[in-house]
């Protein structure tokens, strides 16, 4: 496709939206990309190549696709707006390898579209879900090798965030327990239609095939997490001790600090990961069921 022919090309954008008489749904966040540098820095963070199968969540009216199909072996689309199928079918029409299913992300099965083992997930979020469809992805161990996606810029930060700073918690944890992130672009509102209140960010996280920490137990660690960072101003034991879904006392968890040479009113965000499994070992093996 000739460039100029590209939904990339903000007037081929606004010909299309008055084409097809799109109006925007706000509650599926769509905010479709017209830049077609933020597009080309998507394409060269994920590192997209022809031996590659790219799963792209949320290809709106095909502004990412377009470029994803020419760059990748294989592209599948998931979109959940069903008024965009159609569109989809004619604004991709030129490419034999792009594949549009329509549905919800957080309801399909990703494993099915592993295929050679070359399957790098590709997206410009809607906003108002890129926490869970991010944690739906990697909790469930995806069989892809990397996650490059749009988010907000103030989530993109927490992602990557490392510890003791104001961006730092459970998110930061689990990103980099199953990832190496990496920010790659900060962008503008003005690249999108409609534009965006917010700036956004582009993050890539290259999924680990071993985490980077060892830990007796996986969901226990994340409760612990989640229990530390549940109110800021709470000590980590008091956080712990109040957390419905744990059950350690107040002094279960000041030995085990103790055992690890921290002070006991120690606040979760001065922990690292490497900490955390450290605790949920030691609080488990203290009750014996290590
Ligand atoms: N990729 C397009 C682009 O960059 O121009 C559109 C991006 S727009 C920010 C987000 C897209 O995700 C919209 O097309 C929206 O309809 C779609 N979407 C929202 N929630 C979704 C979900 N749960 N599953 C799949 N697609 C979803």
């Amino acid at each position: 496709m000739k460039k100029e022919e590209m939904l990339s090309n903000p007037s081929v954008t606004i010909a299309a939206l008055k084409k097809y008489d799109f109006s925007f749904q706000k509650k599926f966040g769509q905010n479709f990309l017209i830049d077609e540098h933020v597009i080309n820095k998507i394409i060269s963070a994920a590192e997209i190549c022809k031996d590659d199968t790219v799963l792209e969540i949320g290809p709106g009216m095909g502004n990412l696709t377009q470029h994803l199909a020419e760059n990748a072996g294989k592209v599948y689309a998931v979109e959940i707006d069903r008024k965009l199928i159609p569109i989809l079918s004619d604004t991709l029409s030129a490419y034999d390898n792009v594949e549009i299913i329509e549905g919800d992300i957080l309801k399909t099965d990703v494993s099915g579209f592993a295929g050679n083992g070359n399957l790098k997930i590709v997206a410009n979020l809607p906003y108002y879900i890129t926490t869970p469809i991010i944690m739906n992805l990697l909790e469930n161990h995806i069989p892809a090798k990397s996650i490059t996606v749009m988010v907000q810029k103030e989530v993109a930060e927490r992602m990557a965030a490392k510890p003791g700073g104001k961006d730092y918690g459970a998110l930061s944890l689990a990103v980099q327990y199953y990832s190496e992130p990496y920010l790659a672009a900060n962008v503008p509102p003005n690249c999108f239609i409609p534009r965006p209140a917010v700036g956004s960010a582009v993050i890539r996280m290259k999924i680990y095939d071993t985490p980077p920490v060892e830990v007796s137990d996986e969901k226990e660690m994340f409760r612990i997490i989640k229990a530390s960072f549940g109110e800021r101003r709470k000590t980590l034991q008091n956080g712990i001790k109040n957390f419905p879904e744990l059950d350690y006392s107040k002094e279960e968890v000041s030995a085990a600090l103790n055992e690890m040479g921290l002070d006991e009113n120690i606040r979760g965000e001065k922990l690292g990961l490497q900490e955390f499994a450290r605790l949920t070992d030691i609080l488990r093996k203290n009750r014996d069921v290590v």
